[in-house]
Order: structure tokens, then sequence, then C-alpha cells
């Protein structure tokens, strides 16, 4: 089934704000999470729904193993940018591979800028943020392109991100894929003949 979408995220919108889920689980080892099936989307309607009425607008969702490591935010990737890396989570066969992932991997390493698919515990982006290291972080997927993350709550912990300027990382991507898409921008992509 294919249908219109209208732009998911408003561009003006200030950024997500998401709430860690440390019950629930979105797809777990052995499953279907890394693939785009219909099915995955049950697993996280009653999790997204309290959230939402908690005055979130998504779940970040962990491990199903041990509620320490990020994997997505709602139903897109997420991506750090932690120090002087961007970082996402490695695809573990519980996290979608996304195109839109894999476009943003693609123009960072094509900028030269040092990129880490890896695991990332919750914990580790508490750290970052406390050390002033946390510079962005957004979450990546064809409906939104990429959408700037706010804020973030893990239990008592609030992580709040500010970098959501004009020049930062994540608009610099949405203004090259969304160019790239509409035919007005032409990169050269030395990395997509490597991976592909
Ligand atoms: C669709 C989807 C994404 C984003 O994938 P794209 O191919 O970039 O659109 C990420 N996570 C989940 C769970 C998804 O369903």
């Amino acid at each position: 089934m294919t249908s219109s979408v209208p732009e998911y995220f408003d561009p003006s919108h200030p950024g997500l704000s998401l709430k860690a889920e440390d019950q629930f689980t979105r797809a777990s080892p052995g499953g279907t999470g890394y693939a785009k099936t219909a099915g995955n989307c049950a697993a996280t309607l009653r999790p997204t729904r309290d959230v939402v009425d908690e005055g979130f607008d998504q779940t970040l969702w962990l491990d199903a193993h041990e509620h320490r490591f990020i994997e997505e935010a709602g139903l897109i990737n997420i991506f750090f940018y932690l120090d002087n890396a961007i970082v996402t989570p490695r695809l573990t066969g519980t996290i979608l591979a996304g195109i839109t992932r894999e476009s943003v991997l693609t123009l960072a390493r094509d900028w030269n800028m040092a990129v880490e698919e890896r695991d990332i515990s919750i914990q580790q982006i508490i750290e970052a943020s406390n050390q002033g290291k946390l510079r962005e972080v957004f979450g990546v997927g064809t409906s939104a392109v990429i959408a700037p993350i706010r804020h973030i709550r893990y239990m008592e912990h609030d992580i709040f991100i500010t970098n959501t300027s004009d020049d930062s990382f994540a608009n610099k991507t949405r203004r090259a894929i969304t160019g790239i898409q509409y035919g007005e921008r032409k990169i050269i992509i030395t990395g997509w003949c490597q991976s592909h």
C-alpha cells in the first residue's frame, strides 16, 4: 500500500521530546525488528500512547535485553553528534536498517567526518551531556527526513539538547538530502560505491 503524506514534522518545530522506555520494547533478538513489516508497529502502539499522554512526542527505545542501549526514537533511527563524531547504534537485528540512516552515514563520511556505528548506552549519553560533549541529537527517516531532538527523559534524568541552529549538522544534512531528492543539488557521493 502506498499513500502520500504531509510533512511529518514541521521544520519550525522546536524539536522532539522523548521518554526512554524502560519496560516495553519495540523489537527483540531473533524477531522482525530489522525489517519494514507492519507487524512491528503493533508493539509500539500502547507504549507510545502512554508517553504521548505524559506530554512527550515519542518513545526512545532501549534494547530488549538490558534496557541499557539506545535503539531508535519512535519509528525513526537515531543519531548523536557526540564530541567530534557522528554516532548511531550499530545494526544488531533489532534496529531497522533505514535508507535515511544509510544516507546520513554516507553524507557524513563524504564530508570527512568521524562516523561510528556502535553500541550507545543511555548512561554514556547522560555523561556526555554532563560533560558538554552532546552537541546534537536527531531522528531520521523517510517521513521525518531529519527531526531534531531537544529533550530526553530517562528515569529521573532529563537531558536537554540546545543545538538546533541553522548551521547544525542536522540542518545541513536535511538540506543536502532534500536538495538531492528535489534534484536541486548534485553531490558526488564517493562512499556509496563502497557500501553497495
Ligand atoms: C521506517 C522506519 C525507519 C526509517 O527508515 P527509512 O528507510 O529511513 O524510512 C526507522 N525505524 C523504524 C522502526 C521504521 O519503521
